[in-house]
């Protein structure tokens, strides 16, 4: 039986004049809306207690496993206002799917796609009135799981916390979209094969600290990690998947394996053959990019993710040298016709023949 998510009235939410002051510079991360989605799983009867309560602090034990051994993982998805009102999301299924597959590696409890979405629903309807209207405002929905089992050994623990909180979010780039500068890093990895890369767990995350701290001491916005392996073949940036344009009209994103499986990423493979651009998915030596910029045959990078959603790669910079790319950011770029078409899609400016947006 699937699970039902009622709710429980925040007794006291955000006034409207304090969620329009928010709404109006929300910026990422710092507010929150009314309520959260919660469930607890044990091993008797799995799945359990779920419900939309007011958003508050949870109390945890200090022996809570995902404190000492981050047995933990979670989820970046958004829910977009229309101008007819209505509330969507853009591919919430793939983000289930993703978080299952890395509970999976993480030894959790499997969450059923069906239980996500509810979960994720019944959030959004609580709190819709915190849904921007504003051109590419959103609202950001973070579902994550984590061991709570007070207990010291390690082994996969025996009681899990699912829950959803949501923040309002203002546009990317509230000045016009901005190239990013990016640090090669050679000193650190961010997954190796075997390991929880392709996975979205905690852990990953913060292992991509010390790098960043590192990029920004060199200039840089984001990191770009190579491969554990060799130190020879592109990944994938902290948070966010890579793409490149060649001058003859092809569109190369590295492989799966050890990286993230970007929803944005697989998308923009749809979209980018049905511009006539012909894809490949294969893995990128680092010298292709250095090269290739410098060369002329790679005329465009830009990176992917749900929050910035396609944004122009200009400098790469490594330990003693750099390149830019030339074609970061212009308007009639590919990058920014397949920026603006994923915008449109998921704002429902433009039609959707892939049925990637779900009403909520
Ligand atoms: N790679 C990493 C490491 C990420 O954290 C993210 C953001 N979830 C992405 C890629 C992009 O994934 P998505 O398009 O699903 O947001």
């Amino acid at each position: 039986m699937s699970l039902s998510f009622p709710l429980h009235q925040n007794p006291s939410p955000a006034s409207a004049q304090r969620r329009a002051e928010i709404l109006a510079n929300p910026g990422f991360g710092t507010y929150f809306t009314d309520h959260m989605a919660r469930a607890v799983w044990r091993p008797d009867g799995g799945w359990q207690d779920s419900e939309i309560v007011p958003f508050g602090p949870i109390l945890m034990h200090p022996a809570a496993a995902v404190l000492h051994y981050a047995q933990e993982i979670f989820e970046g998805m958004k829910a977009y206002r229309h101008r007819d009102g209505s509330i969507w999301s853009f591919r919430p299924q793939a983000n289930g799917e993703r978080f299952a597959r890395s509970a999976r590696r993480l030894a959790l409890p499997e969450l059923p796609v069906p239980d996500f979405m509810a979960s994720v629903e019944g959030l959004v309807r609580a709190d819709q009135v915190w849904v921007p209207d504003e051109d590419e405002y959103s609202v950001y929905l973070r579902p994550f799981m984590f061991a709570s089992e007070p207990f010291l050994g390690v082994r996969p623990a025996k009681e899990i916390t699912y829950m959803v909180i949501a923040c309002p979010v203002g546009a990317y780039f509230s000045g016009g979209v901005k190239p990013v500068s990016i640090w090669l890093s050679t000193e650190y990895t961010r997954a190796a094969r075997g390991g929880t890369g392709e996975a979205k767990c905690g852990g990953n995350y913060a292992s991509s600290l010390a790098p960043m701290v590192e990029a920004a001491e060199h200039g840089c916005e984001q990191v770009c990690f190579l491969d554990a392996a060799e130190g020879r073949y592109v990944e994938e940036l902290g948070g966010m998947n890579l793409y490149f344009i060649t001058a003859d009209g092809r569109i190369i994103t590295p492989a799966l394996g050890t990286i993230l499986e970007g929803v944005t990423r697989g998308s923009i493979l749809i979209l980018a053959k049905d511009l006539g651009l012909e894809v490949e998915e294969r893995p990128v030596e680092i010298r292709e990019w250095q090269e290739g910029v410098a060369s002329g045959a790679i005329t465009e990078v830009f990176a992917c993710g749900t929050g910035a959603v396609v944004t122009p790669v200009g400098r790469l910079v490594w330990e003693g040298g750099e390149v830019t790319a030339p074609k970061a950011g212009v308007e009639d770029s590919v990058t920014m016709r397949l920026r603006r078409h994923l915008l449109d899609i998921q704002y429902g400016r433009a039609a959707d023949p892939y049925g990637w947006m779900t009403r909520l």
